[in-house]
């Protein structure tokens, strides 16, 4: 979304009364729990803090917003206690209590229901009551008539607009004999039973290291100078550049994934247990979790097979082809022969064949295998070029 200087004081606006409101009622709660009283219902929080505040000297100026989206800001206190509720009952993992929301949050957002009359105007505009038309590039063609936006303002200052439509029932993918092991490496971002090695795609390299060079240029400046504040607003754009860069190649691989298997397995990530160690930063920047989660409810969404397997047998130390342990190897070996059969394995396609087999998928193993003979070292930057062997494969756009 793209407001312009008005419209961005009156969103500012909706932003802090949302804010206020939440944080009154929270406050609200946890005083009358701590007094040992009844926890306070939401339609008297809404007379009180809402409807009766306006009328107040100190609040007069929740009245400057509309009224759905202080009432939508109760509503999201109340989910935020019934997941903490859950999570203490052990109906869903467990969270921390609701907490205050800050001006200085990375994420604002409102929301405004079919209730608020907000629409969207002939020519593409969004239009919000006690806001205006908002110009609005759109991303994709909506599916069915709105109920429901969400306006968001980033940490980088971006607006974007989040809208909830009714849908058809999901279709599932005509059905295919493929299925797939993943193995989630340090090497590459993933490495799949057929042999196929994947790397981030350069946009996103790309992107990384545009925010290294911001962030350089930031610790270069002046504390408290007006360059400084102008290199952190650049950083945190640079930020959420490779945040989208890397959410666009989680979702093109994802949906490539699911759309060309009919079953999909990968170890599970707790028990890969690299977290904990000192590789936990590259764990964390690969961002293996968000792009597990995507393929799982890809997966539910496409009728496919979706497996985390746990790691009962250590998937490095296992044979592909013959089945044989035969131990542990240092992170640095990445070709090794096995005793038992003699077949030469590339230690990353090894592991991915291990987490299909695990899973019960039957794959091809034939693809682990690997020529004897020297290998060449693996670099470390992912940005160089490799001579010879196309093992970097990139993802075309779907
Ligand atoms: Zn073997």
């Amino acid at each position: 979304m793209y407001p312009n200087g008005p419209q961005r004081s009156a969103l500012a606006r909706a932003f802090g009364c949302s804010r206020v409101v939440y944080n009154d009622a929270l406050r609200a709660r946890e005083t009358a729990r701590a007094a040992g009283e009844a926890f306070p219902k939401t339609g008297d929080l809404s007379k009180l803090l809402i409807t009766e505040a306006k009328k107040t000297e100190e609040r007069a100026w929740l009245g400057e917003v509309s009224a759905v989206v202080l009432q939508q800001s109760l509503r999201d206190l109340d989910t935020a206690y019934w997941n903490f509720f859950d999570g203490l009952k052990g109906k869903r993992p467990r969270m921390g209590a609701p907490r205050f929301k800050s001006r200085k949050d990375n994420r604002q957002a409102v929301r405004f229901t079919a209730n608020a009359r907000w629409k969207i105007t002939m020519g593409g505009d969004l239009s919000l009551p006690k806001i205006g038309d908002v110009r609005v590039k759109w991303s994709r063609l909506l599916p069915s008539t709105p109920s429901t936006v969400t306006v968001i303002k980033d940490a980088a200052g971006r607006y974007f607009c989040s809208f909830v439509v009714e849908t058809e029932a999901d279709e599932a993918l005509p059905e295919t004999e493929a299925v797939v092991g993943i193995d989630l490496g340090l090497s590459h971002f993933a490495i799949l039973s057929d042999g196929t090695k994947i790397d981030s795609p350069r946009f996103l390299r790309r992107a990384e290291k545009k925010l290294k060079r911001e962030q350089q240029r930031l610790s270069r400046k002046a504390k408290g100078s007006s360059n400084r504040t102008k290199a952190r607003i650049k950083v945190a754009r640079a930020h959420a550049r490779v945040a989208d860069a890397r959410r666009e190649f989680h979702h093109r691989l994802s949906t490539k994934l699911i759309r060309e298997n009919q079953a999909v397995a990968v170890e599970d990530l707790s028990v890969k247990g690299l977290a904990r160690t000192r590789l936990a930063k590259s764990v964390h920047d690969a961002g293996w979790s968000a792009f597990l989660t995507m393929l799982e409810y890809k997966a539910a969404r496409y009728g496919r097979t979706f497996v985390r397997i746990g790691r009962f047998e250590p998937t490095s130390q296992v044979c592909s082809q013959c089945g044989v342990k035969d131990g542990p190897k240092p992170l640095g070996v990445r070709v090794w022969q096995c005793r038992a059969c003699a077949a030469w394995l590339d230690r990353d396609i090894n592991a991915a064949l291990n987490v299909a087999k695990t899973a019960g998928l039957a794959v091809s193993a034939c693809r682990a295998r690997v020529r004897p003979g020297p290998v060449p070292a693996q670099r470390e930057e992912a940005g160089t070029h490799r001579d010879g062997q196309p093992t970097v494969v990139g993802i075309p756009a779907l």
